[in-house]
């Protein structure tokens, strides 16, 4: 029998009723606050407001141009045709052209959509207004349309401007899903947007443009004509564009007399592959910050390599102290990484191994990932290898594993799964590729993953058997310096019998040139505000323009 004392029954009832406690708790902070939050409640705003928007308006004098926003050559054209819209209407209305509504810029964070439209703003020289989609949708219904209404008049009413609403696919993702009967306020506050939208005419100044990084889940209504019907896509910046990006943010900083804009802005751009706009501009007031913190009157280039390492890694932690029997099996896991990574071809070049905590781990082994959009099977093969390397290099030298090759092994597993399901490179399961798990294929794939990573597991485990004294080398290095760099790897194992590229003048090579904008199309060249109102005195910002 089942015997239940009273206690910790009671507790249990008071336990349960703690989340409803909260609720009603937070409900009634919510309506004192007022709907819009600890953001408005300081402009006086209450329970009733509720369909004031909140949308924040940047006045006219915008100091952003289009000179601030670097490596997007082809987005910057497409915005500029809006511009030129709210500059010169009646060229357009003279012709009997319909102008566009809206624009979709889509992308990753932080490639600078808010900085594009922000500077489409400048350029035009009218205000901007700028919201962000999830402003919309509030515990009360009603709440979100009316707001839209409420913006929509705001600009018209002030018109020329420019709306931006960013993060678009809160309100604007595909509708009529997953809801029984009755339409949801998201769908409410989508209808209400395409609504105003359509009550645009040609005399209307007033361009919507918005942002999102989920293209794929928005509701198709609002890419058809006569709504967002113009898609600009601003991809991560490639080498170029990540030197013309350093280029911008580079101009404010006091920097060492050594130090050359240009070159420095090459040299950093081939050292932050995958880097967005915003990493960029992090990366350098990070170094800026360094600087100061050694009290240098100036920033040099050591600085801008610890911040890159800082943004890569995150904070060391010097003060987390490591058993000893755990920095070696530290140190000995990172060799491993390190040697295996030097004997196959087709990994990325290595940077800088180190067994000093940091943010999110014990070590690591940090590579300089290429510039890449296609990898073949040996590549990937290769990959798996190395990220295998640590387990390994612990199972050889110590004969048992521990759990710090979790992530690793997350890694090997998810590449594999990618190779056999998504890019069709298992010879048993043929060319296909499915987002989801097929129905009867379970067995067969989890076989071929498992059959890839014991073939990567065996060559890793030849491999560094065959290199064992090197691993004893490195880990004895590393356990006595703690952080190991390309020249000391060098010294240890010899050169890497590879070619490898480093450089930004050797990534660039072949791709058309060596300058950052060769593309720059024509239209832009000399778009410049200052020379637009024959101002010659303005200095030309930037390089690129
Ligand atoms: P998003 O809206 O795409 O998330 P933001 O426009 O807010 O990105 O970018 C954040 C910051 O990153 C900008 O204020 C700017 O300093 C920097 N940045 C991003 N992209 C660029 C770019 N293409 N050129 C120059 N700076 C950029
Ligand atoms: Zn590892």
């Amino acid at each position: 029998m089942l015997f239940l004392p009273l206690g910790p029954l009671l507790s249990c009832f008071l336990r349960s009723l703690v989340p409803t406690l909260l609720l009603v708790g937070s409900l009634l902070y919510a309506a004192r606050r007022g709907p819009m939050g600890a953001g408005s409640s300081g402009r006086g705003r209450g329970l009733f407001s509720v369909g004031e928007t909140t949308a924040r308006v940047l006045k006219s004098n915008i100091d952003v141009w289009f000179a601030d926003v670097a490596g997007c050559e082809e987005a910057k054209l497409e915005i500029m045709e809006f511009v030129n819209f709210l500059k010169n209407p009646k060229q357009y209305q003279d012709l009997g052209a319909k102008i566009p509504k809206g624009a979709m810029v889509t992308g990753p964070p932080g490639t600078g959509k808010t900085l594009l439209a922000k500077a489409a703003a400048g350029e035009a020289s009218v205000p901007f207004i700028t919201v962000n989609g999830s402003e919309f949708l509030e515990m009360f219904v009603g709440v979100g349309p009316a707001r839209v209404r409420d913006m929509f008049a705001m600009a018209r009413n002030n018109a020329p401007y420019i709306l931006f609403t960013d993060e678009i696919d809160a309100i604007g993702r595909k509708r009529g899903r997953g809801h029984f009967g009755g339409q949801s306020e998201q769908e409410n506050t989508l209808n209400q947007m395409l609504v105003e939208m359509d009550r645009f005419n040609s005399a209307t100044s007033v361009v919507v443009l918005a942002g999102t990084n989920r293209p794929d889940i928005l509701d198709l209504a609002l890419i058809w004509p006569g709504w967002f019907d113009r898609q600009i896509d601003i991809g991560p910046p490639d080498i170029k564009g990540r030197s013309s990006i350093f280029k911008v943010h580079l101009r404010p900083l006091k920097l060492h007399e050594s130090l050359r804009k240009d070159a420095l802005a090459r040299k950093l751009a081939a050292l932050t592959p995958g880097f967005t706009g915003a990493d960029i501009s992090n990366v350098c007031n990070e170094a800026a910050l360094i600087a100061a913190r050694h009290l240098s009157p100036s920033v040099q280039e050591k600085h801008f390599e610890q911040a890159i390492e800082r943004i890569i890694g995150g904070l060391e932690k010097k003060t987390q102290v490591l058993q000893p029997r755990e920095k070696t099996t530290v140190a000995y896991h990172e060799a491993g990484h390190a040697v295996v990574g030097w004997f196959l071809e087709h990994v990325d070049t290595l940077l800088k191994v180190s067994i000093i905590p940091w943010g999110r781990g014990l070590g690591y082994a940090q590579c300089l990932p290429r510039e890449q959009h296609l990898y073949t099977q040996e590549q990937l093969f290769d990959c798996m290898c190395m990220m295998l390397g640590g387990r390994v290099a612990e199972q050889l030298c110590f004969g048992q594993v521990t759990t710090g090759a979790q992530d690793d092994l997350r890694k090997v597993t998810q590449s594999a799964y990618a190779q056999i399901v998504q890019f069709g490179m298992s010879e048993k399961l043929g060319q296909m590729s499915f987002d989801f798990p097929q129905r009867g294929k379970a067995l067969l794939i989890d076989e071929e993953v498992r059959r890839l990573i014991s073939a990567a597991y065996k060559r890793t485990l030849d491999l560094l058997t065959r290199c064992r004294e090197h691993v004893e080398k490195v880990g004895q290095w590393l356990l006595e310096k703690e952080v190991l760099e390309k020249a000391d790897m060098v010294e240890l194992l010899g050169p890497r019998p590879f070619a490898e590229k480093s450089t930004y003048e050797e990534f660039v090579e072949g791709t058309g040139g060596l300058e950052e904008d060769t593309s720059l199309p024509a239209g832009l060249k000399g778009w410049n505000r200052g020379q637009e109102e024959g101002d010659i005195e303005q200095p030309v910002r930037g390089n690129s323009l």
